[in-house]
């Protein structure tokens, strides 16, 4: 083929690697904008650096690969990948990562063939077709492979060095934005899919598979007797919310107002297994204690249990997924839904988990053992956690960097959080209350972890549990029982009442659940049981 352009190796990776942060990443760029905004100041130095940063990352990829008769071929498949993944990402919103790739490449002709489309075509003929054909139309230019060699290292070591540079001289704000948004990385193409691959490659061919060890294979439950209703426990795993700032708890300002009008029994000693969602959230359906969980990916939860006693279990998330805890059990997450009530900029308000709710419980048969798995008080936008009309303590801090806002301003978000987890919670209580014709309903709520609101200049969570503030690790906790099911599992409310003063944790959440389900396995521990005291049998 004749070749029209002739280009230098250097030069054709520097376009190329415009091309790719210039071209199909709207959704990575979009987000990262949204993000630092207001455009001023700082912000746009922040911007300014991610560019240098996503260049100079491309810029080093495309010479690590740019060797004679490799780096054409190599280089079309990345434009293809590229072209799809951007169609993808920009048209289902979809993170690229390993377990979307595994997606890809298990999946059959007939499925990949109906994804096909005018659009996707499109994208692949613009992005993809085009530049590889005036790619294999360029004579490139390596020079001698000495002088070539020195020239690629210079240049990967510049780009090494601007974003060490970058990462040192931001390192706040690159902490702060991978911690809040950093799963954005999971948009920006072709890195995400290069990434992924390899990730795919690791896990699949390398890895051993990991063996999930069997919790409670014995698990039986005593099918409730005639005339009964079947159960429905709602399990509501809270997301940030610190016994600290809970009106329940003793807090100065009430910031749960509507709990405090119903028949709760509140637990104003909880304390949480871990200090982040990823320890916290497996830890509690475990059926390990905190002193001897290290991680439960490979461990069946309370629900695999529950669910091989034959009570099915519905997990919904509006946070980030379950942590392995729901892998095994029907799940639904709601947390990008589009429902113009709920939702906006890609985020949803907890109410979403209760939409369309009676409508489900009523199609469904027998017992149920719901979870969900709200968004809470997740930091640090937390005036995006909640409706305009939960908004009632002000001033708020209206940014995510807490560091630019009055200790009080962040309170105030904060417990506006709160106020709206009590308005969740109070509307669940509602609804099982609706449910008693059909069901005999509980509900159990519990926070994940507690925050830091700047006490100490700390700020957020995760903070090792052996130095971690009580604020970080004491939480809400609360239960709602109706008679019905208090009277099926042979409960003592007045009783449980009393218990609830002393100190409980997460550690107590696996056995009491087997216990007031009335469900036997030889993985049950009686004493971490809460509920044991107080029952008629127990
Ligand atoms: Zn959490």
């Amino acid at each position: 083929m004749k070749s029209h352009f002739s280009l230098g190796v250097i030069r054709l990776t520097l376009i190329a690697a415009l091309f790719f942060v210039l071209s199909g990443n709207q959704q990575f760029w979009g987000q990262c904008l949204a993000f630092f905004t207001p455009l001023q100041g700082h912000n746009l130095l922040l911007i300014g650096s991610l560019f240098s940063v996503t260049l100079c990352l491309m810029l080093f990829l495309l010479n690590l690969i740019a060797i004679p008769r490799l780096f054409r071929p190599l280089l079309t498949l990345i434009l293809l990948g590229h072209a799809a993944a951007a169609y993808f990402m920009n048209s289902y919103g979809i993170l690229i990562d390993r377990d979307m790739l595994q997606n890809v490449f298990e999946t059959n002709p007939a499925e990949a063939f109906e994804l096909v489309n005018l659009k996707l075509i499109g994208y692949l003929l613009v992005l993809g077709a085009l530049p590889s054909a005036l790619l294999w139309r360029t004579e490139i230019r390596y020079g001698n492979w000495g002088a070539a060699l020195g020239r690629k290292l210079g240049i990967m070591a510049l780009a090494l060095a601007v974003i060490g540079g970058n990462a040192w001289f931001f390192y706040q704000d690159y902490a702060s934005f991978f911690r809040n948004k950093g799963e954005v990385r999971r948009f920006f193409t072709p890195a995400n899919f290069i990434y992924g691959s390899g990730d795919y490659v690791h896990h699949h061919w390398f890895l051993k598979p990991m063996r999930i060890e069997a919790v409670g294979l014995d698990a039986k439950r005593q099918s409730p007797g005639t005339g009964n209703k079947p159960m429905l426990l709602v399990l509501v795993v809270g997301e940030t919310a610190r016994a600290a700032n809970f009106g329940l708890d003793g807090y100065g300002r009430q910031t749960t107002p509507q709990l405090a009008k119903l028949d709760v029994i509140n637990f104003p000693q909880a304390s949480s297994c871990g200090t982040a969602t990823a320890t916290s959230v497996p830890c509690m359906f475990s059926p390990m204690a905190r002193r001897d969980y290290k991680t439960s990916q490979h461990q069946e939860s309370l629900l695999d249990v529950v669910q091989r006693a034959g009570m099915p279990v519905l997990w919904k998330d509006n946070n980030s997924g379950c942590k392995g805890t729901c892998n095994r059990v029907p799940t639904e997450d709601v947390s990008s839904q589009k429902d113009p009530r709920w939702c906006r900029d890609g985020e949803c308000f907890d109410e979403v988990m209760l939409e369309g709710l009676d409508q489900q419980l009523a199609k469904h048969q027998g017992d149920l053992l719901l979870v969900l798995h709200q968004k809470g008080s997740h930091g640090p936008a937390y005036y995006l956690r909640y409706p305009n009309e939960f908004a009632r303590f002000t001033p708020v801090c209206q940014t995510n960097k807490l560091q630019d806002c009055s200790q009080e301003s962040i309170t105030n978000a904060y417990d506006n959080t709160i106020l709206y987890t009590d308005h969740f919670l109070a509307r669940i209580v509602t609804l099982l209350q609706q449910q008693q014709g059909r069901y005999n309903t509980a509900m159990w709520y519990m926070s994940d972890h507690g925050e830091s609101l700047g006490e100490n200049n700390l700020y957020l969570h995760g903070a090792p549990y052996a130095f971690a503030p009580e604020t970080q690790t004491h939480i809400p906790m609360v239960q709602w029982i109706s008679d019905g099911f208090a009277a099926q599992s042979k409960l003592d409310l007045s009783c449980l009442r009393q218990a609830a003063n002393q100190p409980v944790s997460h550690d107590n959440l696996f056995h009491s659940v087997l216990g007031i389900l009335d469900i036997q396995t030889s993985a049950y521990q009686p004493e971490l049981d809460l509920f044991k005291a107080c029952r008629a049998n127990g």
